[in-house]
């Protein structure tokens, strides 16, 4: 195996910490303490589990977390309701809607009623079209990690061919902006591609975003090529054990670290930055309310 991994685990600590030291400055010099809200309607155990999860790390580096835990037969007039509440308040500086939410609320109506300027899923519309315009906005949080990480790894990536597999609004498309405004040549490839493993040897990085496990084998890879794999994706595993599971992303790991120059893991390489990012959209969020300039490094 020839390639450097990129340890996303590591990396999402010292996002972490920046993230904790600036909150530390805001309280101390401003007495301004950051406040992420956080909606999460039903009890999908998944969803549960991610809202547990970033509730304890916001309050790991000093913000203020607010739960909001409705019924998941909650009416979207009372959802609306709430979020305009946290819209007008003036210590949430972020608001994060857990999604999916139940097929009976208008996922688009619910996201675009926040506040643009809180938004820090940056998935508002307005925040999709300041993103694609080139100017500042709220930048969803897995392709802003995965920026991070290419920046910190390369230094530099203006001029290199990126191919990004998938183009959801989540991640495949915010992916190839962000990319692009980091002036790679970037190619979007989806499922009716029709020359997938030739399209991805051109590419000096490869963002995989699909959901199909280990689809995307070394031989595809460019020698030296960086490899994202965003994919996060259960199989069975046997060899642990009847009944036993494991997660894989959507590149074949052993063969394309084979390959690769550099490569970021599953688990412990996309997946750790995206609740890094959430935290540092959220003090970003926070420093720009207050007219105060966001902590180096931590935006697109
Ligand atoms: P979506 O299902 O929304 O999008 C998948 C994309 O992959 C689509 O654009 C689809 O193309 C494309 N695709 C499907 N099959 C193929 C194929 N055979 N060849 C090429 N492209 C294909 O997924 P998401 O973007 O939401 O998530 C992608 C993966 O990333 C998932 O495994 C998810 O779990 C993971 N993820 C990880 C996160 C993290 O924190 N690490 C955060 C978010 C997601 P088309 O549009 O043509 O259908």
């Amino acid at each position: 195996m020839s390639a450097t991994v990129i340890d996303g685990k590591a990396f999402a600590a010292t996002v972490r910490e920046k993230v904790a030291s600036h909150v530390a400055r805001l309280k101390a010099e401003h007495d301004i303490t950051p406040g992420l809200a956080v909606v999460l309607v039903g009890e999908d155990p998944a969803s549960q589990v991610y809202v547990r999860s970033k509730g304890k790390q916001t309050v790991e580096v000093g913000m203020n977390s607010v739960e909001h835990k409705l019924d998941a037969a909650t009416s979207e007039s009372d959802l609306l309701a709430l979020i305009d509440q946290l819209n007008a308040d003036p210590t949430v500086h972020g608001i994060l809607v857990q999604l999916p939410l139940p097929d009976h609320l208008n996922e688009d109506l619910v996201i675009n009623s926040i506040a643009p300027s809180k938004d820090v899923d940056g998935f508002h519309i307005s925040n999709v079209g300041l993103l694609g315009t080139g100017q500042q906005s709220m930048v969803p949080c897995t392709p802003l990690g995965c920026l991070m990480m290419l920046r910190d790894h390369h230094g530099s990536i203006s001029g290199l061919d990126a191919v990004v597999i998938g183009r959801s609004n989540i991640v495949g498309k915010p992916m190839a902006q962000l990319l692009l405004g980091d002036s790679c040549t970037v190619t979007i490839a989806h499922s009716r591609t029709k020359d997938l493993a030739e399209t991805v040897r051109r590419a000096d990085i490869v963002v995989a975003a699909v959901g199909r496990p280990e689809m995307v084998p070394g031989d595809w890879i460019k020698p030296g090529a960086t490899v994202i794999d965003v994919g996060i994706n259960r199989i069975d595993a046997p060899e642990k054990g009847p009944g036993k599971t494991r997660l894989v992303g959507d590149c074949h790991y052993e063969s394309c670290a084979a390959v690769a120059g550099a490569i970021t893991p599953v688990p412990g390489g996309v997946g750790p930055m995206t609740i890094a990012c959430l935290l540092a959209n959220t003090v970003t969020a926070c420093c720009r309310a207050n007219d105060l300039d966001p902590p180096e490094g931590l935006t697109a």
